[in-house]
């Protein structure tokens, strides 16, 4: 589809029988803020921090950090920011933080895992700046944690945040503290994502590593680039449950994944019923073009019949017998 003569829509867009869908920005600098605004995103659904970190000698400070995240809030005073905190190792690795060379480093220290440990002081940097820009700058701030396999972790994670918060207080510094979700990228996260659910406000599926782990085929790897593929029926299987434990909850979830940028996929995203779609900025004109055409009950019974293909040939089937 074309990204081209697409009209910019700003402001909240709606299917045509009236569900809001949220239609956000990935972005992972500061630089990328105007650009988002410009193709008329209603926040950032994704901001990867680790840029920050890169192509430098030290980590960024406090106070350095403070400004990037205020500055994001700012951008979208009556939007919602979801920063996602430090996700290194695997792919990205960052030169002044030692970690050793492992031989599946997607299967290694990275995401959270490095964060509760390795990285802790690092997080803990991370948390008082987010919790300080939550109250300083103007748009709603949600933090995610990244690669979350265990509910353990995930108190973890949250367990530092109570610790932050308890020590700003003390020191007499304004703060405020987010909402707070998990990214949905690995299979142990589906299968615990009633209890995942019951500790959070929101879910947020990381594609591109979810297809990954399900599929058993890196997302780096061409020769597997057929299986590592969002359309297999085991990963929308693993969507669908996502969002049933969280709408069992009332928490909300989103999509940040490369899938949730793709046109075509518009209306059976809507139909799994996702409430947030986060995306390069430049496809979504696109994709709120996309959602204005759906209508929620087609969408759910394509979502339906597609759900029960046993391959993904079938579920293009589905997807094109449209
Ligand atoms: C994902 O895994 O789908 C995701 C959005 O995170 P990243 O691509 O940064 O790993
Ligand atoms: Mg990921």
């Amino acid at each position: 589809s074309a990204t081209r003569d697409v009209e910019i829509r700003t402001g909240p867009v709606e299917t045509t029988d009236g569900t809001e869908i949220e239609v956000a920005a990935n972005v992972g600098t500061s630089a990328e803020l105007p650009g988002a605004t410009r193709q008329g995103a209603d926040g950032i659904g994704l901001y990867r921090t680790e840029f920050l970190f890169l192509d430098r000698e030290q980590p960024p400070d406090e106070d350095e950090q403070l400004e990037v995240y205020t500055d994001a809030l700012d951008a979208f005073p009556d939007g919602r920011i979801v920063v996602r905190t430090l996700d290194i190792g695997g792919d990205k690795p960052i030169p002044y933080l030692d970690a050793d060379e492992e031989e599946n480093p997607f299967l290694g220290d990275r995401g959270i895992r490095r964060s509760l440990d390795a990285d802790a002081d690092l997080f803990e940097t991370q948390l008082r700046a987010l919790l300080r820009a939550a109250m300083e700058g103007s748009g709603r701030l949600s933090v995610m944690f990244p690669l979350v396999t265990t509910v353990e972790e995930l108190d973890g994670a949250r367990d530092t945040v109570d610790q932050v918060a308890t020590t700003l207080e003390k020191e007499g510094i304004p703060y405020a503290v987010p909402e707070i979700g998990v990214m949905i990228e690995t299979p142990a996260a589906v299968t615990m994502a009633e209890e995942l659910a019951e500790r959070v406000d929101f879910f947020s599926i990381g594609t591109n590593d979810l297809a990954q782990y399900v599929m058993a085929a890196s997302r780096e790897s061409d020769a597997v680039a057929d299986l590592h593929d969002p359309l297999h029926p085991a990963v929308l299987r693993s969507i669908r449950r996502s969002v049933e434990a969280a709408h069992d909850t009332n928490a909300w979830i989103g999509m940040c994944g490369e899938m949730a940028g793709d046109p075509d996929l518009t209306e059976l995203l809507v139909g799994l019923g996702l409430d947030e779609l986060s995306m390069s900025a430049v496809t979504i004109p696109t994709v709120k073009a996309e959602v204005t055409a759906t209508e929620s009950e087609t969408a759910r019974e394509l979502a339906d019949r597609v759900l029960s293909a046993s391959t993904k040939a079938e579920v293009h089937e589905y997807l094109e017998g449209e």
